[in-house]
C-alpha cells in the first residue's frame, strides 16, 4: 500500500511537471509572434551603419532604444525576395542599404531578420529610435495589404510594446511629418527627405482600431 502511494505521488509529480513544460512552451509560442530568419551580419555592415548614424544623427549608434514602431510596405516582391534584398549591404550610392527588423509576408508570416534593437535604415529621421516592419505588398501604390498581415502586425506590436515599455508611438512611413510632434525626429543633413505613401491609410486605421486602447499613440490619417 505504501509502495502504491509512493508510485501515485511520483506519477502526480510527473504529470505536474509535464503540465508546466506544456504550459510554458505554449506561452512561449504566443510570446514570439514571428520566426527568426536573420540576415547574416558582418563587420562591414556595422561599419556602414556607423558611417550612416554618425552623418545623420551625429553619433555612432548600433543599438537602439525603441520608442516607436514604423510600419511600411515593400511595394515589390515576395517574403523571400525582400529578405534577399535587405541582405544586401549597399545601396547604389555605396551607403548602408535599407532594411527593417521585421518582414511580413502576404499570408501573415512574420520574419525577424535581425535583432529587434539592431540599428536599421528604414525611415529618415527616426532610425535611431524606431523598429521597422515591412509588409510585402503595396504594388503600384495600391492599398492591398491583407487581413492576415494586419493581424500579424497587431500581434507583433503588442509583443514589442510589452517587451519595450519605451515604445510609445506607432506610425506609418507616410506619417513621418505628423510624427515630428513626438520630438523624436533627428536629421543632421539639410534637405534629406523622401516622400512616402506606405503602408496606406487603411492599414494604419486597422492598426489604430486594435492597438490604441493599449496606450499607444497614433496620428490622424
Ligand atoms: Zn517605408
Amino acid at each position: 500500500m505504501k509502495v502504491f502511494h509512493y508510485a501515485l505521488r511520483i506519477t502526480h509529480y510527473a504529470l505536474f511537471f509535464c503540465a508546466v513544460i506544456l504550459l510554458s512552451s505554449t506561452v512561449h509560442a504566443e510570446e514570439m509572434p514571428f520566426l527568426d530568419n536573420f540576415i547574416p551580419w558582418s563587420e562591414n555592415r556595422d561599419r556602414l551603419g556607423d558611417e550612416y548614424t554618425l552623418k545623420h544623427y551625429g553619433k555612432v549608434i548600433r543599438e537602439i532604444v525603441p520608442q516607436a514602431v514604423v510600419v511600411h510596405w515593400t511595394a515589390m516582391g515576395t517574403l523571400e525576395s525582400n529578405w534577399n534584398f535587405f541582405y544586401g549591404e549597399y545601396r547604389d550610392d555605396g551607403t548602408l542599404n535599407v532594411a527593417s527588423q521585421f518582414i511580413c509576408g502576404r499570408d501573415g508570416t512574420m520574419w525577424r531578420i535581425m535583432p529587434e534593437t539592431k540599428f536599421a535604415r528604414h525611415i529618415i529621421g527616426y532610425n535611431h529610435c524606431a523598429i521597422g516592419i515591412e509588409n510585402v505588398g503595396g504594388y503600384n501604390g495600391n492599398e492591398d495589404l491583407t487581413d492576415a498581415q494586419l493581424a500579424a502586425n497587431v500581434r507583433l506590436i503588442k509583443y514589442l510594446h510589452a517587451k519595450y515599455p519605451t515604445i510609445k508611438y506607432v506610425f506609418g512611413h507616410y506619417q513621418q511629418n505628423a510624427a515630428r510632434t513626438s520630438g523624436l525626429y533627428i536629421e543632421n543633413v539639410a534637405g534629406y527627405y523622401s516622400l512616402k505613401s506606405d503602408p496606406g491609410k487603411i492599414f494604419m486605421r486597422g492598426l489604430r482600431e486594435q492597438l490604441e486602447s493599449d496606450g499607444l499613440i497614433f496620428y490622424d490619417e
